[in-house]
């Protein structure tokens, strides 16, 4: 018979914490009690009975056992249980072991929010388990609990629901209840609360139970999640037996069974899966080699599960070892290492950045390795993944300063003399080292990736920093490189891009790549500009014309004017011989007066064409500064000369008004 065991069966990390939280209270003195079963399995119940645990329904037996004066004390169960309870056992003052799951807290905090927003809270849970009567502890009863999905349709219609759900319920379930409660709010917030240790039960176990002839789910029948486990398995349509312990098992069931599937619920301890797993491998009574052999192996199997068991179960201080996150909360992240124990990180042992929520680092599912920092009384591990990314990290930077390789960062901060760097460890920037020369702000530094040349590296440096970069190499390197290239490449008669660096009174330094040049002033434009600021603005990307070129003394003389339409261009394209356009008397002469019809385009009227009659002296027509309408009367597209008349223009108009006036008397 071929015997497999789920790949994730048996102890939770929650109930492996309660379980050592309970082991390390008794071995304190005093009088420790627990209120209601620690957890859902007898045996496990028994087994902390015989070292003394004795259990409560209510605060108030306690009194009934309390015949010594030695302290007392109460261990919360994974389950968790109402603030009020806490609250008593204080005010009894009771000391507090509190193994409620950090799962189950996170649930609490969930509808402590969800109340505090107002939300009309639903539970989806059996109403009379300890973990849901915790629950509405946490928000003062004001919940509604429901038990399955036709409960979610019969749900009166509310304003705002938030929905939770008992750690260990079905998921597939729980998205029908969501789905059910759409229709019945306006707004539906919705928490999977479900575990991934739940999740992660159910689905070996569905999986397992496709393969095999017969299920066996060993856990006691008060458990919620082995209940959960058993109706997976049987509605995979296999044959399932729930069973408690080894001696549950019946030989008729296997009567034409080739294939045995075992899984357990979060509370059955490992020897109750080992006593079974031993039972089922020891079982087939008409052995042949085959199965013997078969078995051989299965021992074989679960042996390694042992050792592999016991391996991780004590990691050391100092041990890197990895896990899988289970759960993120804002200041800490609960890791499963394996073992007995789960592992905590607090919010500071994360990350090497400075971050504001465990949230932005790590999701859960996420598999990522820690270092052991210590074990609490409680038997939780704290860790540190931010040490071993550190460590990780000058693994790596000590290669790349040993082979002088370059290393990307992020400026994250301005410090006194410099600027901190993010190269996966914090590293010091000297100001100097910043850039090529001076660098007045620092701070417009901050937030930039750059390529770096690490400088210093002492892993040992206990004050200051470890990693000491600089840039300023890298940039001159970059900007002799620019600069070999702009003056391979440069030719008279180009039209290149460049940034303005900076602006002066005789003009403008441009920035061209390995360049920098002057625009003066006279290059700017056709027009006269007071100052280059008027067109120019620093950091503007503008274009430019090479005008001449010196490689001796490199130089190179920019215009900016020369790729610019002059004003005559622009003159000639929008008007014509004939046009009547307007203009201003800028100069008066003996032979006629000058008019201004564009800046820098000038046009003359010849005494001749001031008027119809005989002019002595120009000024008798026209005056500086006055505005007139003229008629172009010649363009010199090669002199660049404009004829321009007045006199035509009044021939014009009385021409027009005697038409006018012949034709109204027609
Ligand atoms: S089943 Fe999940 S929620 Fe419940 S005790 Fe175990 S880890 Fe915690």
């Amino acid at each position: 018979m071929e015997i497999s065991l789920a790949e994730y069966a048996g102890f939770c990390s929650g109930v492996k914490r309660a379980f050592n939280i309970a082991e390390t209270s008794l071995a304190e003195v005093g009088i420790w009690y627990s209120l209601g079963p620690l957890v859902h399995n007898d045996l496990v119940i028994n087994f902390f009975e015989n070292k003394g645990l004795l259990k409560i329904e209510k605060l108030a037996d306690i009194n009934r056992f309390n015949e010594t004066n030695e302290k007392n004390g109460i261990i919360i169960r994974s389950h968790g249980v109402s603030p009020d309870i806490i609250n008593s056992a204080n005010e009894l003052g009771l000391a507090i072991k509190d193994a409620t799951c950090p799962l189950v807290k996170r649930v609490h905090d969930i509808v402590v929010e969800l109340d505090n927003d107002n939300y009309d809270i639903v539970i989806f849970g059996d109403a009379n388990h300890p973990e849901v009567q915790g629950i509405l502890g946490w928000c003062k009863n004001k919940a509604t609990v429901i038990e399955n999905v036709e409960g979610a349709k019969s749900h009166a219609k509310r304003k705002k629901i938030g929905l939770v759900s008992q750690t260990t319920k079905d998921e597939a379930e729980f998205y029908k209840v969501a789905q059910s409660l759409l229709p019945k709010a306006k707004e539906l917030r919705v928490f999977n609360t479900i575990c991934i240790a739940t999740r992660q039960r159910q689905e070996a176990a569905r999986k397992l139970a496709k393969e095999v002839d017969l299920m066996l789910v060993i856990g006691d029948k008060k458990s919620s999640n082995t209940t959960t486990l058993y109706n997976e398995c049987v509605n995979t349509g296999v044959k399932t037996f729930l069973i408690q312990t080894a001696s549950n098992i019946e030989d008729r069931w296997f009567e034409g069974v080739s294939k045995v599937g075992i899984t357990a619920g979060a509370s059955t301890p490992d020897w109750i899966i080992k006593e079974v797993f031993d039972r089922m491998t020891g079982y087939d009574g008409n052995q042949n080699e085959e199965t013997t052999s078969q078995l051989a192996n299965n021992e074989e199997s679960f042996a390694k599960l042992e050792a592999e068991m016991a391996e991780t179960e004590s990691p050391s201080r100092g041990d890197i070892i990895k896990g899988t996150v289970i759960q993120v909360l804002d200041d800490e992240v609960m890791v499963d290492v394996g073992g007995k124990s789960e592992g905590i990180i607090p919010l500071r042992e994360l990350s090497v950045n400075d971050i504001n929520s465990c949230k932005e680092v790590v999701s859960v599912g996420d598999e990522i390795e820690v270092l052991v920092l210590k074990w609490d009384s409680d038997g939780t591990i704290l860790l540190s993944k931010k040490k071993v990314d550190t460590n990780r990290a000058l693994d790596k930077l000590e290669e790349d300063f040993n082979q002088g390789s370059l290393i990307n960062g992020t400026i994250i901060d301005v410090v006194k003399g410099g600027l901190l760097v993010d190269v996966g460890v914090v590293a010091f920037l000297p100001a100097s080292h910043v850039d090529v020369g001076y660098v007045k702000n620092l701070e417009d530094y901050k937030d930039k990736n750059f390529d770096f040349k690490i400088i210093e590296f002492n892993r040992n440096k206990r004050r200051g920093s470890q990693i000491v970069v600089s840039r300023k190499e890298l940039v001159e390197e970059e900007k002799a490189q620019l600069k070999e290239e702009f003056w391979q490449n440069i030719e008279e008669g180009q039209t290149r891009q460049g940034k303005v660096k900076r602006i002066v009174d005789y003009g403008a330094f441009i920035d061209l790549g390995g360049y920098e040049g002057l625009l003066h002033v006279s290059e700017l434009d056709h027009r006269r500009i007071n100052h280059p600021s008027d067109v120019l603005a620093e950091g503007e990307d503008i274009e430019v014309y090479i005008l001449a070129i010196d490689r001796e003394q490199e130089r190179v003389s920019l215009s900016r004017k020369a790729l610019l339409k002059s004003p005559w261009e622009n003159f000639i394209e929008n008007n014509h011989e004939e046009d009547i356009i307007t203009g201003t008397v800028v100069r008066i002469a003996p032979f006629g007066a000058f008019v201004e019809l564009l800046p820098g385009v000038d046009g003359l009227i010849h005494i001749s064409q001031l008027a119809n009659f005989h002019v002595e002296k120009p000024e008798d027509v026209v005056s500086i500064g006055e505005e007139i309408s003229i008629k172009i009367i010649s363009l010199d597209l090669e002199e660049k000369k404009v004829g321009l008349s007045l006199k035509q223009v009044a021939e014009d108009v009385t021409e027009n008004e005697v038409q006018e006036y012949l034709d109204n008397q027609e």
